[in-house]
């Protein structure tokens, strides 16, 4: 499949998520971190959402809880282009029973090859990115031109 283009705006639509051992970790991030993500427009999964609003008192639009379907939500509306990063502090030490899900989520991310942190180093350097602010281009697969293709004459 050919590639286009799509373009990130600077007010971006962030989707933060945090499995259960990873939460604090999350809540201290985004705390620390709160007054330049208060310039985007941020989504999460339902614990993590919640425990964000009500700890760190951003507004933040919850989604189902991951392992209710959160997860797949999430990789539904990166695959519409309605989110442009994921903060995924996903629990490299122990089993989450909703796997399936979260490596659809990240495959999905990098599908549609979106900026994605996994750790709060890399969470950072994102934060610290000149991109966070301004348009950002992005390489996506061109599906429409392939549809065309496939059903032209
Ligand atoms: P939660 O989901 O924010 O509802 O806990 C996160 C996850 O485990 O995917």
């Amino acid at each position: 499949m050919k590639n286009t283009h799509r373009t990130l705006p600077p007010h971006k639509n962030v989707a933060l998520v945090a499995h259960d051992h990873m939460k604090e970790q999350l809540l201290e991030w985004v705390a620390s971190r709160a007054e330049e993500l208060k310039l985007h427009h941020l989504y999460a999964t339902g614990t993590t959402g919640t425990m964000l609003s009500r700890k760190v008192g951003l507004p933040v639009r919850c989604l189902m809880s991951g392992p209710m379907g959160g997860d797949q939500q999430l990789g539904a509306m990166i695959a519409e282009g309605k989110i442009d990063v994921l903060i995924f502090f996903w629990d490299p030490l122990n089993a989450v029973p909703h796997d399936p899900d979260v490596k659809a989520l990240l495959r999905l991310a990098t599908v549609w090859n979106i900026p994605v942190a996994t750790n709060i180093s890399t969470a950072d350097m994102l934060m610290d990115s000149v991109q966070m602010s301004r348009d950002f281009s992005i390489r996506i697969p061109d599906y429409d031109g392939y549809l065309k293709e496939r059903t032209a004459g």
